[in-house]
């Protein structure tokens, strides 16, 4: 299996590579050159089975030649052997016909635990292989950072820097990021904001001096890997709702299209998915777009929704490539337009996206309404993501087909919203209760892209 560019002009690389390098070298989104399919039996076999037996299922023609059965069977029992369910994507009722997908039940309460979980053993097992070390470097607003460090804490072949703004993370995030022990993981607050963090990431990786002598490596969003791993649980909640004998449509709180797209690539690979639908918060881009309106930026609005406020949705990329015929120049076109406000997207374009997605959006308001809604009428307290999509689902389901929506974050990582909206504070799992115990291990950095250098330098493992 190899991967090429969205933008058609970056070397074709393995899994592996594809993998280890992330963004292309034009700019560009790795993707499958073909899309592997499963057939209607090989879908129904997994009925009945185990949630990382449908993983391997479902990813192992991605992986192609990279690990061997046994190898990659492994990686994945470790990537989720500390998730604090056995089904580790279950799915519960709200409504006739509308189901919730939870996918908050890793250690970090968001589902970028099934992708960060999965990406940490992959690289520690190519890496050890190939008897490198790299040196992860991010940048976070609180969710992205605490899934990387739990994912890469412990890794012998990887060391960990979060970059967070000092002061400007919940309290929740901050300890899921300074409490883990390990000496691999190194939390650092900046005195800046987020902006700065990330203009702080972008010069290191820049310079490369730097980025090849600490082995300077990135997880951000767009790695395909993190993308397949969220393929999985489309398959496994699907199947336990009688696919592929059935059709079930799909709706996904998203801000950088990441999660959703997964949900293309299941349809692509023969799931049988009616619709999928895109539900944003009132950062609307992706919304505006599947309306017709075109693919415009406008400015962020921060949200009781704070993962999904997004100025530009970076995987769209990825649909679009499809929706222009997978033609490459196109798509770097378009991105050009896009630095300076955006693009029109072509009718054939259209018509080929609209075909596969709905889309609507939720207001501040109607986001606290559904809170509280979902807890008086389905006895469940979801958090403002999830609520997002609950509210979008219930606008535009079909009533005949199993509507899937997917809750995103566990409602203790968003207490402030979740109270106010329902009056209820939602309680940690049993199994964190003691975060606010645990002591924080976290160093307090100026905004100085050369003191940052230096302290990675010294503190990385060598
Ligand atoms: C990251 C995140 C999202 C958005 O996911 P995308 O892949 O960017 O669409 C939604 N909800 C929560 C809780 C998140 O952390």
């Amino acid at each position: 299996m190899q991967y090429i560019s969205t933008r058609g002009n970056a070397p074709v690389l393995s899994f592996e590579e594809a993998m280890l390098t992330g963004l292309a070298g034009d700019g560009g989104l790795y993707v499958p050159e073909t899309v592997p399919t499963l057939s209607a039996d090989d879908i129904r076999a997994m009925n009945g089975q185990s949630y990382e037996e449908i993983a391997f299922r479902v990813m192992r023609p991605f992986v192609d030649a990279t690990f061997s059965d046994d190898d990659f069977r492994a990686i994945i029992a470790r990537a989720y052997e500390g998730f604090g369910h056995l089904a580790r994507a279950p799915l519960t009722q709200l409504d006739t016909n509308h189901f919730l997908l939870e996918l908050f039940h890793g250690p970090t309460l968001a589902f970028k635990d099934f992708a960060m979980q999965l990406i940490g053993q992959l690289f520690q097992t190519a890496l050890a292989r190939r008897g490198e070390r790299v040196t992860i470097v991010g940048a976070t607003s609180g969710d992205t950072g605490s899934a990387a460090i739990e994912a890469f804490r412990g890794l012998d072949n990887v060391d960990v820097f979060i970059l967070f703004p000092h002061g400007r993370v919940s309290e929740v995030q901050r300890r899921q990021m300074t409490t883990p022990a390990e000496s691999n993981v190194h939390a650092l607050a900046v005195d800046g904001d987020f902006d700065d963090c990330q203009a702080a990431l972008k010069e290191m990786f820049a310079d490369h001096d730097f980025r090849d002598e600490v082995r300077l490596a990135a997880v951000n969003s767009i790695n395909w890997a993190r993308v397949l791993a969220q393929v999985v649980y489309y398959f496994s909640s699907a199947v336990s709702l009688g696919a592929p004998d059935r059709k079930v449509s799909f709706t996904v709180p998203t801000g950088n299209f990441g999660d959703i797209f997964a949900g293309y690539i299941a349809r692509q690979m023969g799931l049988p998915i009616d619709r999928l639908v895109v539900a944003t918060n009132q950062n609307d881009i992706l919304h505006r777009c599947l309306s017709g309106q075109g693919y415009r930026k406008g400015e962020t609005r921060p949200s009781v929704s704070p993962s999904m406020d997004i100025q530009v949705s970076s995987n769209f990329e990825r649909a679009l490539f499809d929706a222009y015929g997978r033609d490459g120049k196109a798509v770097a076109q378009l991105m050009d337009e896009l630095k300076t406000g955006g693009f029109d997207v072509s009718q054939g374009a259209m018509e080929y996206l609209t075909e596969i997605f709905d889309s609507g959006a939720a207001s501040e308001e109607e986001t606290l309404k559904t809170i509280a809604e979902t807890l008086r009428d389905s006895a469940e307290l979801i958090c403002p993501h999830s609520a997002v999509g609950v509210k979008v689902a219930k606008a535009l389901r079909d009533t005949d087909v199993p509507m899937i929506t997917l809750a995103t974050a566990h409602p203790a990582k968003f207490p402030a919203a979740v109270e106010e909206a329902s009056g209820q504070h939602p309680p940690l799992p049993p199994r964190m209760a003691d975060l606010y115990d645990r002591p924080e291990r976290v160093t307090r950095i100026a905004n100085d892209l050369a003191a940052l250098k230096q302290h990675i330098r010294g503190m990385r493992s060598k």
